[in-house]
């Protein structure tokens, strides 16, 4: 059932939170852990002159080192954590704009469940549902877990 699962990180708390369901559940199922930091374009876009954009875009970071150690520190914790299971991680960090991304990975590469935090870096809790993952409920078929951090123990 579970054979690809991705996990989009923003390197919160929270998404760390979701990081222990999706072990669980690539353990139980041999899946492969997928996880996935996407650089924010809205967000750098707001800093930064258009030629550095479309460079950060291509993947060339060029001087934006705080940006890649950022996107690297994310993808690299689960790859930790998922190692101490001897477990496989799939590592990728992608521009755009956060939901889109995540929808259009999880389409091209099958992945049977995403699974990610209720909330993330930014962390306001007036809202039930961060927008990134409310966004992506809307913009995917695919089954999609919702971890909220205070449903923990
Ligand atoms: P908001 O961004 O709406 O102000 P928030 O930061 O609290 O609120 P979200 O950004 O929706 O909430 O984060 C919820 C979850 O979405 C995170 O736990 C993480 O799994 C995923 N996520 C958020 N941003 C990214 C990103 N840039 N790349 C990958 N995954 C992300
Ligand atoms: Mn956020």
């Amino acid at each position: 059932m579970y054979d690809h699962i991705l996990i989009p990180t923003d390197g919160s708390n929270v998404a760390e939170v979701a990081v222990d369901h999706a072990i669980d559940l690539a353990r139980k199922y041999d899946a492969t852990l997928h996880a996935l930091y996407v650089v924010d374009i809205d967000a750098v876009n707001l800093g930064l002159g258009t030629e550095q954009v479309d460079r950060i875009r291509q993947g060339h970071f060029g001087d934006m080192e705080e940006l890649e150690e950022k996107a690297n520190a994310a993808t690299g914790a689960v790859a930790d954590a998922a190692a101490e299971h001897g477990l496989d991680v799939v590592e990728d960090v992608r521009v755009g704009r956060p939901h889109s991304v995540i929808a259009d990975y999880a389409e091209a590469n099958d992945i049977d469940i995403v699974v990610m935090g209720s909330h993330g870096r930014s962390g306001v809790k007036r809202a039930l549902l961060g927008s990134v993952t409310e966004r992506v409920l809307r913009s995917t078929h695919r089954p999609v877990l919702v971890v909220d951090e205070h449903g923990e123990d």
